[in-house]
């Protein structure tokens, strides 16, 4: 669990605004392994907390997260530095507040968890067009074999013969 400390803002009165920097070496765990994305290296951002009624709105700039993307060319990996200038702001709640949360601050260990919010983040942040610039970038060659493409094309006059009939 990926998680920054607020303990010097929990107490704070409304309108006290916190910054902190999170720089996350080894969050592998960060996407399943069906996202078709993966982390090389380091996540790092500065986060910017303001304590507001019943929890803290929290934003991030700079956010740069070193990813291995597959490339909707070639289906090859390929690295791809992600960076964000600056996130939306989020609301963090403490429990019992009325307000709706984005997400629950842990005043167990007085932190905000941070796994769910960097993971949206960083794939909200994916380019639309992922490609890499390999030279000999190109969609696979299907290894169907011709038998069944014919198979396929053979397919619409296959109810022909019984309609003959
Ligand atoms: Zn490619």
């Amino acid at each position: 669990m990926l998680g920054l400390s607020i303990k010097h803002l929990l107490g704070a009165p409304v309108g006290t605004a916190g910054e902190d920097t999170i720089e996350v070496a080894n969050a592998k765990d960060l996407f399943d392994a069906d996202d078709l994305v993966a982390l090389r290296g380091d996540i790092t951002a500065a986060v910017h907390m303001l304590r507001v009624e019943g929890g803290f709105e929290v934003y991030l700039s700079d956010l740069s997260a070193d990813l291995e993307l597959e490339c909707h060319t070639c289906l090859r990996t390929y690295a791809y530095q992600l960076l964000v200038e600056k996130t939306m702001p989020v609301f963090f709640g403490l429990p019992g507040t009325e307000e709706e949360q984005d997400f629950a601050v842990d005043t167990a260990k007085a932190r905000l968890p941070l796994d769910m919010w960097l993971r949206e983040e960083i794939l909200l942040g994916l380019p639309i067009m992922q490609k890499c610039a390999r030279k000999d970038c190109h969609a696979p060659t299907p290894m169907q074999s011709s038998a069944e493409k014919e198979e396929d094309t053979q397919q619409p006059f296959a109810g022909l013969k019984d309609l003959l009939q």
